[in-house]
C-alpha cells in the first residue's frame, strides 16, 4: 500500500516518509506513507473552509446521493479493506470485512439524515410572530481517530459531517492510516467536490493543535489522556468539541444469572477483537454464589481460543495492534499479580508460526475494585474478576472507577436488572448482553471522562454536526 494524503482534491506526499509493520508478521511492512508538515495541514483547513458553503448548499438529494454512492463503493471493496485492516491492525479476517460493512452502513444511514434534517416551528409570545429553530452546518469539522476501528470510526465521523453540510479534514492514527487512504480513494470516486474532504497524516499533537486551531468543531476518538490534552487546546479557541474516549466496563454477573449466557456474553467483551474495543468488559464483578463455577468456565474459554495470524481462517484471536500496546498489555498483568491477583488464564505472551504480537486471552481473579488493575484502561485482552456479596456491592464496585463508559449485567431477574440499569453511571447499559457491540442508529458515547460533548451518532449527531439559530419572524396581523 503507497498512501498519499488527499488536500484540497489533490493528491499530495509529505516531507517524512513512515512504514506501518503488520503485527501478525513483525518482518512484513503493510503501508508506505508521509506524514504533512504544519503548511499542508493549514492548507488543507483552508481548503475545507473554502469548500463548504457550495457543499452545505449543495442540492439535497444529489448530496444524499454521493454519501448512498460512497455506501456503495465501501461494499463493494469491504474484503479489500477488510484484508488491509487485517495486515495492518490485526482485526481477524471476518472482523474486518465486517468492519469495513459497518462503515458502508454507517453512510447509508447519513444519507437519510441529508434528507431527515428538519427544523421546528413555534407560535410566538407576541402576536403576528412566528418563531423557527433552524439547524445550519458547524462549518469545517477536525475529526481526529485511533487506531482500532480504522475505518469505521473515521467513516461515522465523516458520514455525519458531511450529512449535515460540513467539510472535512481527517487525522487518523499513524498506526493504521492505510483503510483511511482507501476511504479517501472512495469519497473522491464517489464525487465529493475538491476540498469537501481532506486526509492529512502527520504526529498527533502538531497535526491536532493546527487542526483544532482553525477547525469550527472537533470530533475526537481516542484515550482519556490525549482527550484532556485536545479539549484543553480547544478551550484557547473555544472550538466546539466532542469527544469519545477510555473505558473501564465492569459486567456485573449475578447468582441466578443463565450461566452459559454470562460465560459467552463476558467472554465475548473480554477477549474479542484481542479486547481492542473501547466497550470491551475489563471487570468481571461476580457475586460469591456462582463465582467459582463462572471463574472455571471462563478460564476454559481463554485457554480455548485459537490465537494466531489474523489471516488465518482458523484464528478466532488476531494479534495485539502494535508493539507499544503489547508491552503495555505484559506489563499491566505484571502489575496486576504484584498487586495480588492471581492468574487464573493466559497471562503471557503467545508463540505462532510467524513473529507476531500475541497475547493470550488473561484472567485475573482475587482482585479488588480499587486496586491499579481495575482503575486503569488496559486495552488488551485481560479481565480481572471481583468477587462481591450481592447486588448493592457489585454496583458499588462497578461505579468505583472514575471511567463511564459501558457497562452490563447478567440476571435472570428483570428487578435486578433494572436496579442495575438506573444505578449504573455508564453512558451504556447492557442486559445480558456484552459490554461490546454498539449500533449505529443510536447515541453512543460514555460521561466525563469517558467522553464529553454532545454524541456523534444517532439522533443526538445534529447537536454536535450543527449549530441552531432561533429567528422570529413579525409578519404583522394576519
Ligand atoms: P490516542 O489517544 O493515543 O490517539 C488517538 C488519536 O489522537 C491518534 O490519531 C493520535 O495521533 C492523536 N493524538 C495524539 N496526541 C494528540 C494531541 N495532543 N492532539 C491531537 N491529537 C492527538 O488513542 P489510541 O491509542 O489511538 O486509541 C486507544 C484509545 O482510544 C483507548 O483509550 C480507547 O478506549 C479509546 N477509544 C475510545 C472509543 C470510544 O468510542 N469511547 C472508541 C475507540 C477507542
Amino acid at each position: 500500500m503507497q498512501g498519499a494524503n488527499y488536500i484540497d482534491g489533490r493528491w499530495v506526499d509529505g516531507a517524512t516518509p513512515f512504514t506501518t509493520q503488520n503485527p501478525s508478521d513483525l518482518d512484513e511492512s503493510v503501508g508506505s506513507y508521509t506524514k504533512v508538515g504544519e503548511a499542508e495541514v493549514r492548507e488543507a483547513m483552508a481548503a475545507a473552509r473554502r469548500a463548504q458553503p457550495a457543499w452545505a448548499a449543495f442540492n439535497m438529494q444529489a448530496r444524499a446521493d454521493i454519501l448512498y454512492r460512497i455506501a456503495e463503493l465501501l461494499k463493494a471493496r469491504a474484503p479489500e479493506i477488510g484484508k488491509l485492516l487485517s495486515r495492518e491492525e490485526g482485526k481477524t479476517l471476518p472482523e474486518g470485512i465486517g468492519e469495513a460493512l459497518r462503515a458502508a452502513q454507517c453512510f447509508q444511514a447519513a444519507a437519510g439524515d441529508v434528507i431527515r434534517a428538519q427544523g421546528e416551528w413555534y407560535n410566538s409570545m407576541r402576536d403576528g410572530f412566528n418563531v423557527l429553530v433552524t439547524r445550519e452546518p458547524l462549518g469545517v469539522i477536525a475529526a481526529i481517530t485511533p487506531w482500532n476501528f480504522p475505518i469505521a470510526l473515521p467513516s461515522w465521523k465523516i458520514a455525519g459531517a458531511l450529512a449535515y453540510g460540513n467539510a472535512v479534514v481527517l487525522k487518523p492514527s499513524s498506526f493504521v492510516p492505510g483503510c483511511a487512504v482507501m476511504l479517501a480513494q472512495i469519497i473522491e470516486d464517489a464525487g465529493v467536490p475538491a476540498g469537501v474532504f481532506n486526509l492529512v497524516m502527520g504526529d498527533g499533537r502538531a497535526t491536532g493543535n493546527v487542526m483544532i486551531d482553525e477547525a469550527d468543531g472537533l470530533t475526537f476518538t481516542g484515550g482519556t489522556a490525549t482527550g484532556r490534552a485536545v479539549l484543553t487546546r480547544a478551550a484557547e479557541t473555544m472550538t466546539k468539541c466532542q469527544l469519545e474516549l477510555g473505558g473501564k466496563n465492569a459486567l456485573v454477573v449475578l447468582d441466578d444469572a443463565d450461566l452459559d449466557l454470562a460465560v459467552e456474553i463476558a467472554s465475548n467483551g473480554a477477549w474479542i477483537q484481542t479486547g481492542q474495543r473501547c466497550t470491551g468488559t475489563e471487570r468481571l464483578i461476580v457475586t460469591r454464589g456462582i463465582h467459582d463455577v463462572f471463574v472455571e468456565r471462563m478460564a476454559k474459554v481463554a485457554g480455548s481460543y485459537r490465537v494466531g495470524h489474523a489471516l488465518d481462517p482458523e484464528t478466532q484471536i488476531g494479534p495485539v495492534a502494535n508493539v507499544q500496546q503489547f508491552n503495555e498489555n505484559l506489563q499491566f498483568v505484571i502489575d496486576a499479580q504484584a498487586e495480588g491477583a492471581e492468574l487464573a488464564a493466559g497471562g503471557g505472551a503467545v508463540e505462532a508460526r510467524t513473529r507476531g504480537l500475541y497475547m493470550a486471552p488473561t484472567l485475573l481473579t482475587g482482585t479488588r475494585a480499587e486496586w491499579r488493575c481495575n482503575q486503569h484502561e488496559s486495552f488488551g485482552p485481560i479481565a480481572s474478576v471481583i468477587k462481591v456479596e450481592d447486588l448493592d456491592e457489585a454496583i458499588h464496585a462497578a461505579n468505583a472507577c472514575e471511567y463511564k463508559l459501558s457497562s452490563g449485567i447478567a440476571t435472570t431477574s428483570l428487578k435486578s436488572a433494572e436496579r442495575f440499569r438506573k444505578a449504573s453511571k455508564a453512558g451504556m447499559v447492557m442486559v445480558n448482553a456484552p459490554t461490546a457491540g454498539l449500533e449505529y442508529h443510536v447515541p453512543l458515547g460514555g460521561r466525563s471522562p469517558s467522553g464529553y460533548g454532545a454524541r456523534e451518532t444517532g439522533s443526538t449527531a445534529a447537536e454536535f454536526f450543527t449549530e441552531s439559530k432561533t429567528s422570529y419572524i413579525n409578519h404583522g396581523a394576519v
